[in-house]
């Protein structure tokens, strides 16, 4: 059966890392979590984030704005934390209350301070092979990879998934690593025949237990970006159980690429500080 990969481990030793980094700079990176109103989901996400934040030494910036803030005053929020020099990285956490136009005011952070890598800037920037700051969760999956000691130089990779937010960075973020890159969708035709010739596959579909040990090579690498709340628990895109018996290794979920998410938003402000130093010309 499968390796289990431990993606907690994994995603703990990504904070150690970025620990060391923050202690060995002048100043500490700040990172601002933007939250609008009282969504309870978003509140604890936003309340993990500072909590990393602060124990990997960085400081927490945090703003909490009231679900009747207008456009405006949002836009403003945003322009004053990007002309502050304290702060490093900015996060707007998603969803915003129905009012407000979350695409419009994403694109008004500074892409050198976007941790979360979803301006057009920040995409335009993996598109072109630029410097710039990736989304976390396609970029989790690669240090998921890479630190599973997972080749992907040459090798393919089958992306199912093609959001704004996983699948086509995801896509990128394998090429740019020399794999050969498959990116299916809603409208593949036969989708198991394409994920079955997969060295690597990184599910990000939205649909519980789509991948099932009939859609993956024997020896392949499963990575599922899926969660879904179920009665039995959480679980993914993928049959956990089920590939165990064909691939090498799998991510489980949870315990897989979420933590790892977390652990890259703050390797991002690490990284947005080295891009501001450097007027967006560092390697990040
Ligand atoms: P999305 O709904 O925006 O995109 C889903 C993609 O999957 C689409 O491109 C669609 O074409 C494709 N798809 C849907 N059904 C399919 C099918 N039957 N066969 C092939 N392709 C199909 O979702 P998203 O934002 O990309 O997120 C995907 C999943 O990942 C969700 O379960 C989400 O909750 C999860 N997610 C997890 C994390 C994390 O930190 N672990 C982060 C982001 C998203």
């Amino acid at each position: 059966t499968a390796r289990l990969i431990d993606g907690r481990s994994l995603a703990a030793r990504v904070r150690d890392e970025v620990a060391t980094q923050v202690a060995s700079m002048a100043e500490p990176p700040g990172l601002a979590t933007l939250l609008v109103g009282d969504d309870p989901a978003s509140e604890i996400y936003v309340r993990n984030k500072r909590r990393l934040c602060t124990e990997v030494g960085m400081r927490d910036l945090h703003r909490h704005l009231p679900a009747d803030v207008t456009q405006a005053e949002l836009a403003s929020t945003i322009a004053g934390l990007n002309a502050d020099p304290a702060v490093t990285g900015i996060l707007l956490q998603l969803p915003l209350p129905s009012h407000l136009r979350p695409a419009d005011l994403l694109e008004l952070i500074d892409p050198d301070k976007d941790v979360d890598g979803l301006t057009e800037a920040s995409a335009g920037r993996l598109a072109l092979g630029k410097p710039g700051l990736r989304p976390c969760t396609p970029s989790g999956v690669v240090h998921i990879l890479d630190r599973a000691g997972v080749e992907l130089k040459g090798r393919h990779a089958v992306v199912v998934g093609r959001s704004n937010l996983v699948g086509k960075p995801q896509a990128q973020l394998l090429l740019e690593r020399d794999a050969t890159v498959s990116v299916c969708h809603r409208h593949t035709a036969d989708l198991a025949a394409i994920t079955r010739t997969a060295d690597v596959l990184v599910v990000a579909a939205g649909v519980p237990h789509l991948v099932g040990a009939d859609a993956v090579k024997p020896g392949a690498t499963v990575v599922d970006v899926g969660i879904h709340r179920t009665e039995a628990g959480l679980c993914g895109d993928v049959d956990t159980a089920a590939v165990a018996e064909v691939a090498a290794a799998v991510t489980p979920v949870p315990g897989g690429v979420g933590p790892m998410t977390i652990a890259m938003l703050l390797w991002n402000t690490v990284a947005a500080a080295r891009l501001q130093r450097v007027g967006g010309t560092a390697t990040v």
